[in-house]
């Protein structure tokens, strides 16, 4: 079976578009999200302008912040502190990665926790760890949802998670851990991939890697979940898991594109309504 994280990802959208207009019509209130980019990285601006254009088909705002390579670290601090105040703005996008030689993790820190939609700061990290989760990050929030909607048994199953990193293996792994699966988490240090791999009923891989999962690395039977986006010379994209070898062993499988990258643009709007109408019932 084909995961099929377009289709999904239109549901979700179609739902915060729901949750949107209810907004709208109860509160006269616009989710607006704001959008920072810093420098002129192509792959970045490819994600924001996809990411934009997601917003605008569910009535979210965006509020652009562009800068040219070259502000500073203070100036930046300085915006994100006057997008936090701004009661106007629901959510912060600060796309990643920064310029070389900006510091990543103490602007992600300045977000504050209400407005990261991306849940990635230390706070929002934190209680998904402590079990009492907010915002959780988009990727793996969006694997968690392919899984769901197409009725994976997590419970007991055997989760193997190819990379660790704070966006996507880390988060994804609590996340599986928090649904009552047995998980095993891999990296570059990991001796012999393939022993583990082939032992998991659910198998995620976000290495960043083109093609590294092979179809003999695969459980018969097994979900697989591939986070990679990887651009070949050809200019064709590729994700970690080669999907040709791995499709005939699989159960379920996502394929690239189509699959996880549709699902964390959607939930990045979820979190973002979520986060006004949060705002709104505090206030
Ligand atoms: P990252 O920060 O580079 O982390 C990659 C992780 O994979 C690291 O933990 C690394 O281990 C591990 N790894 C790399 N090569 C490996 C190997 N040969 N064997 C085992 N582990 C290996 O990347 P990321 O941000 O998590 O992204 C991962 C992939 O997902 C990329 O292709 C990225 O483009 C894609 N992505 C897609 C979406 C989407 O919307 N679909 C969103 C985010 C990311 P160490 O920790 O030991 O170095």
């Amino acid at each position: 079976m084909i995961l099929d994280g377009k289709a999904v990802a239109e549901k979700v959208l179609s739902e915060v578009r729901d949750r949107v207009r209810a907004l709208a019509e109860t509160r006269r209130v616009t989710p607006t999200l704001a959008v920072v980019l810093v420098g002129e990285d192509p792959a970045s601006q490819v994600y924001v302008r996809g990411k934009k254009r997601a917003a605008e088909s569910v009535g979210i705002a965006t509020q652009d912040f562009l800068y040219p390579e070259g502000l500073t670290q203070d100036d930046l601090h300085r915006l994100i502190d006057a997008i936090n105040m701004d009661e106007t703005l629901h959510g912060v996008l600060l796309q990643l990665p920064l310029p070389k030689g900006m510091d990543e993790d103490a602007a992600v820190a300045r977000i504050a926790p209400e407005k990261d939609v991306d849940g990635l700061t230390p706070a929002n990290l934190g209680r998904l760890l402590a079990g009492s989760p907010r915002v959780v990050p988009c990727t793996p929030a969006g694997c968690l949802a392919v899984l769901d909607h197409y009725g994976a048994t997590l419970e007991g199953a055997e989760a193997v998670v190819v990379g660790r990193s704070r966006l996507v293996g880390k988060p994804l792994a609590q996340l599986l851990l928090a649904r009552h699966a047995t998980v095993t988490t891999c990296h570059t240090r990991t001796k012999d991939l393939a022993a583990h791999t082939r032992r998991a009923d659910i198998l995620c891989v976000a290495a960043g890697r083109p093609r590294m999962v092979t179809g003999d690395m695969v459980k018969p039977g097994a979900w697989v979940i591939d986070v990679g986006v990887n651009r070949l010379d050809t200019g064709k994209l590729a994700g970690d898991v080669d999907f040709a070898s791995a499709e005939k062993v699989a159960g379920a499988i996502t394929p690239v594109p189509g699959g996880i990258g549709p699902m964390t643009i959607a939930m990045l709007m979820k979190n973002t309504v979520s986060a006004a109408e949060a705002r709104l019932a505090a206030a």
